[in-house]
């Protein structure tokens, strides 16, 4: 089935994406550096990159940069003024992205801060409130990151999560795995907090079995 799921996923691409050096030299780059090839898929970047243009996102916060990514989707998503910050713990990753970024030529919306997200989050008087934000950094603290975007954010702000499903384990209350536990928190959270209405959508593809959650600030 995986098989499956990995063709659909190139026909998609080939079909609505296309070739894009810009994003193939940023993997290439990440690639020769080692980081880990956790990146969202071509086809859930570019759902990134509509979902910030539908909602007509001027300011993005991103938590979880690794190697750029998803940060240049959601950058070139931005009009000339808008600003995007990203949040990444590892030194290495934010300059392994930082590069990525500077070839793309949009390094003057996209701001990398480097440190522990919640420190960073704590930390930021400037640019919020956030249009949009989308979390995919340390899975055990999502619930403090959904509190963190909708205190950041406004009446309306886009929330989304990745890796909320985690190939179903999402259904397993006495596992032990942090993502898992994180995933299950935040349904929780979600479930019980009046000030964010959210849902959640499974997917499939060259990532493997997962999904995001979507949800707006009310
Ligand atoms: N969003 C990226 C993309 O699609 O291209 C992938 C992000 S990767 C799944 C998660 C990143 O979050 C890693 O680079 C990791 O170092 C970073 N991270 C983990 N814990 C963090 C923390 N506490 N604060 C900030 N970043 C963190």
């Amino acid at each position: 089935m995986t098989d499956s799921w990995d063709r659909v996923d190139t026909y998609i691409g080939e079909k609505l994406i296309g070739d894009d050096a810009i994003l193939a030299a940023a993997l290439a780059h990440n690639s020769e550096n080692g980081l880990p090839p956790i990146d969202v898929s071509a086809a859930q970047g570019k759902m990134l990159y509509l979902l910030a243009q539908m909602a007509g996102a001027r300011r993005i916060l991103e938590i979880g940069t690794l190697g750029g990514y998803s940060t240049i989707w959601l950058a070139r998503a931005l009009p000339d003024d808008g600003a995007l910050v990203t949040l990444e713990v590892d030194p290495k990753h934010a300059r392994v992205a930082q590069a990525n970024l500077d070839r793309t030529g949009l390094s003057d919306r996209a701001e990398i801060r480097v440190g522990p997200a919640m420190d960073s989050l704590a930390a930021m008087t400037d640019v919020a409130p956030f249009d949009m934000v989308f979390i995919d950094a340390d899975k055990q603290r999502n619930v403090d990151y959904v509190a963190e975007a909708i205190r950041l954010g406004r009446s309306g702000t886009t929330i989304i999560v990745d890796n909320v499903v985690r190939e179903g384990g999402v259904l397993d209350p006495a596992s032990n795995d942090p993502g898992i536990v994180g995933a299950r928190a935040l349904f929780d959270f979600l479930q019980s907090d009046p000030r964010i209405d959210a849902t959640a959508l499974q997917t499939v593809g060259a990532k493997g079995w997962d999904g995001f959650v979507l949800a707006r600030v009310a």
